[in-house]
């Protein structure tokens, strides 16, 4: 993605790497979950033409009472977003090298250089290609190219800090500190997380914790303690708080997924102010977000 201006600083061009060992219950970017390419189909752009049915070598393709189906013989080949004039379906996940991928992003240094902005690592997780994005990472070192890493933390401790290390910026996104509702709405333990977190912080490398907040899953009075009485003691350089937003819900239907927040409000800002409040009276350095970015 480029000409972001949310994920670090300046203008920046957004790397999306596939899988995630995590499904959070309000992910925005479901399509980064599996390790695999996915298939989007867009309804309400679709015309009904069956173009992609005549040309799918696998017949995975069929209309049944006005309603084009996919069947599971589909095997992500791609070739029928290349006749669907409508762009109503398309493959989410392609292959890159090292090489391929830095000549992609060098196309927006001048952007970079202008703004002091750079390359943004997002997910899924990257750090899931831990080898990958290392390599990656120097490549974009040795261009001069500012690199922000933004990770849910999940990783091997020996493997995060490798890799971490190599970031001129980590954004780091603290769900809950509450270990049973980690696993509840995340899928994993805590552990590897909080752990890793802690050891980047003792490394006093350039940080922030980002927090999304969930309407009534991780706003209670008694969850912005928690987060309050944690973050007091690691005490981070930088948070952001998140506002929940359902840019991602669209996704899920065209992906076939379903949504487990389909009746959560998005937040106005003034909601987030009493848990930016309760951080900033702990001496804490805390920004708020814009909601829907
Ligand atoms: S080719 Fe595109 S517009 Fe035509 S039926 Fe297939 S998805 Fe719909
Ligand atoms: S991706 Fe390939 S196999 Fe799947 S529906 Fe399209 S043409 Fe058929």
């Amino acid at each position: 993605m480029r000409f972001a201006t949310h994920d670090g600083p300046g203008i920046r061009t957004v790397v999306f790497f596939k899988g995630c060992p995590l499904s959070c219950w309000w992910c925005h970017n479901p399509e980064g979950q599996s390790f695999l390419p996915d298939r989007l189909y867009f309804t309400e752009r679709c015309r009904h033409c069956l173009e992609c049915g005549a040309i799918c070598p696998e017949h995975a393709i069929s209309e049944i009472e006005g309603v084009v189906h996919t069947s599971d013989a589909c095997t992500l080949c791609g070739t029928c977003t290349t006749v669907c004039m409508a762009e109503a379906r398309q493959i989410a996940g392609q292959r890159y090298t090292v090489e391929e991928l830095i000549a992609e992003v060098e196309k927006d240094v001048v952007f970079f250089d202008e703004s002091g902005g750079g390359v943004t690592l997002s997910g899924g997780e990257p750090l899931s290609q831990p080898v990958f994005v290392t390599l990656f990472l120097a490549a974009c070192r040795e261009r001069g190219i500012f690199t922000t890493l933004e990770t849910c933390g999940f990783a091997q401790p020996d493997v995060f800090q490798q890799v971490a290390l190599q970031a001129d910026l980590v954004l780091f996104d603290l769900k809950f500190v509450d270990p049973a509702k980690h696993r509840q709405y995340t899928g994993v333990s805590s552990d590897l997380i909080l752990r890793n977190l802690e050891q980047l912080v003792a490394r006093q490398r350039p940080l922030t914790v980002r927090i999304p907040v969930i309407p009534g899953i991780n706003d209670s009075t008694e969850d912005i303690g928690g987060f309050v009485e944690y973050l007091s003691r690691l005490r981070p350089p930088a948070i952001e708080l998140l506002p929940y937003h359902r840019i991602g819900a669209d996704k899920y239907r065209r992906l076939g997924l379903p949504y487990k927040l389909p009746h959560t409000p998005q937040p106005a800002a003034a909601d987030l102010a009493p848990f930016r409040d309760a951080l900033t009276e702990a001496g804490l350095n805390v920004a708020l977000l814009t909601p829907g970015v």
